[in-house]
């Protein structure tokens, strides 16, 4: 989608810091983090939420949060703990309207989420 923040990313428009990257999805630093390790996954395919997934994303998501704990290994939280979260819609707090995971970690997190 032309007019969205992390197509451009995915399609090095814009720069990030990455950390994972394959055919299907890339995970990158946050650039506003929420917690000592603060990472976004997202599928390389642009669909806007999980109100917005169809079977046809069935691969892409399985495959991206099969991969979540390799990512976490990789950035030193797989054992200590971490958190994923997918912001969808306003309550939910989602500001891009990309669908992408939260990978939080590197503190102890509160819960409940404000
Ligand atoms: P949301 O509120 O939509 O769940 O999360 C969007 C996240 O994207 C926020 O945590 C915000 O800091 C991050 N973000 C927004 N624009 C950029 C960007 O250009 N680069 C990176 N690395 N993160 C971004
Ligand atoms: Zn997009």
């Amino acid at each position: 989608m032309s007019d969205c923040i992390f197509c451009k990313i995915v399609s090095k428009e814009i720069p990030s810091n990455a950390v994972y990257e394959d055919d299907m999805i890339l995970a990158f630093h946050d650039l506003n983090p929420q917690a000592p390790t603060h990472v976004l996954v997202i599928p390389k395919v642009h669909f806007e939420s999980f109100n917005d997934m169809t079977e046809e994303h069935a691969e892409v998501m399985g495959h991206m949060t099969l991969k979540i704990k390799e990512i976490a290994n990789k950035l030193g939280i797989a054992e200590s703990g971490y958190r994923v979260v997918c912001n969808c819609g306003d309550d939910g707090g989602q500001e891009v309207k990309h669908l992408h995971y939260h990978l939080l970690g590197g503190r102890k997190l509160q819960w409940p989420p404000g």
